[in-house]
């Protein structure tokens, strides 16, 4: 009824896609055991919980558990509706190691027939090529693009898209890709509490007609009550100023998580917002933050306030980052 709907996550246009994403999107990366070791059956609940939850954007890679992930999720998808998951997956990053990148079109062809075989679909609808950065990005637009052009002409992926950590990566791919070629940029980790560099990027987004993902609204764990993994990239001033910014929301009664996925969602033109989960009660909590900060036009007073405190222990780490990849050609 009315009621129910009223409960029911928002979704956003992704670009010019025609695809409707829901505000909140699964990140499966921890269904890989990036973030710890994964009961699969519990990684699987959460899949079915998100999707009755209102989610209906999935996101995997084959890197994430060195293809763990991806198994992982296709199990979950058996019992989903197909057609209404949109389901994302990339290509040309297979390992940690800068050897483990492979953005040849051999490659990326075989590996989009792999991924549809882990997956148990019949088409993907979004190919990201992962983490542009570490790739020679002529070789992604003057190879890679046109080999997803043509598995897109045969019906097996329906959308394209780029991910990365560097912004500049987008646009010096974005600004070479051949026309209808990139359909959605999916960056992480520049658009959360402690950096929003992401913003000066999206009017050249928007007007390029690319869905925006967001990923990473807790910087990899950086602001979850217990702290990223060992292997985050992010120097020590930041990993202590955000350990800093989570103990103080915890005496003013706030997890620092609600407050930061919530500063996130608040950002219009982000078409969905992608936070890893493994457990139904992250799933749970999350679409109530959700649910809490797009059901009010305007934040609450009190939570207002943490927020600008917060902001003021983060404030010496802003938009702080990290290397990523090769330098720009
Ligand atoms: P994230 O910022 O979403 O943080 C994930 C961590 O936070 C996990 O440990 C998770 O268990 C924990 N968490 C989730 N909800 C929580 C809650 N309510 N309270 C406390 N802890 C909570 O980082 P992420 O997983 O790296 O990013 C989200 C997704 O975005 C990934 O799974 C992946 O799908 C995508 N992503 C893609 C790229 C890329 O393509 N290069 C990079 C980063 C992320």
């Amino acid at each position: 009824g009315d009621r129910d709907s009223a409960l029911r996550l928002p979704m956003r246009p992704l670009g010019d896609t025609g695809l409707e994403v829901s505000v909140l999107g699964f990140g499966a990366s921890p269904l890989g055991g990036t973030f710890g070791a994964v009961d699969e059956a519990a990684g699987i609940d959460a899949v079915h919980h998100a999707f009755r939850r209102g989610i209906n954007f999935f996101d995997t890679s084959p890197y994430y558990g060195l293809t763990k992930s991806e198994t992982v999720l296709g199990r979950a998808l058996r019992d989903l509706p197909r057609s209404e998951v949109v389901l994302s997956t990339k290509v040309g990053r297979y390992g940690v190691d800068p050897r483990d990148f492979d953005f040849s079109a051999k490659r990326v062809t075989a590996s989009v027939a792999e991924s549809l075989e882990r997956l148990q679909v019949s088409y993907i609808d979004i190919i990201q090529c992962h983490d542009i950065e570490f790739g020679n990005l002529d070789q992604i637009v003057h190879e890679t693009l046109p080999a997803l052009a043509a598995l897109r002409s045969r019906g097996l992926i329906r959308h394209v898209g780029v991910t990365g950590l560097p912004l500049e990566a987008f646009h010096y791919a974005l600004d070479r890709a051949p026309p209808g070629s990139v359909d959605v940029v999916l960056s992480y980790c520049h658009y959360c509490l402690n950096d929003t560099t992401l913003l000066g990027s999206l009017p050249y987004f928007r007007a390029k007609g690319m869905g925006i993902i967001n990923a990473s609204p807790l910087s990899m764990g950086l602001l979850t009550k217990g702290g990223p993994p060992d292997w985050h990239p992010a120097p020590p001033q930041l990993r202590a100023a955000a350990a800093a910014a989570a103990a103080h929301a915890a005496t003013r009664g706030w997890d620092i998580a609600s407050l930061g996925l919530g500063f996130s969602l608040r950002q219009p033109d982000v078409s969905s917002t992608l936070v890893g989960m493994f457990t139904r009660e992250e799933v749970d909590e999350n679409t109530n933050t959700a649910l809490r900060v797009l059901g009010a036009t305007e934040v609450a007073a009190d939570e207002a306030q943490v927020l600008a405190e917060v902001a003021d222990i983060l404030a010496p780490v802003r938009d702080l980052t990290w290397p990523s990849g090769r330098p720009l050609p």
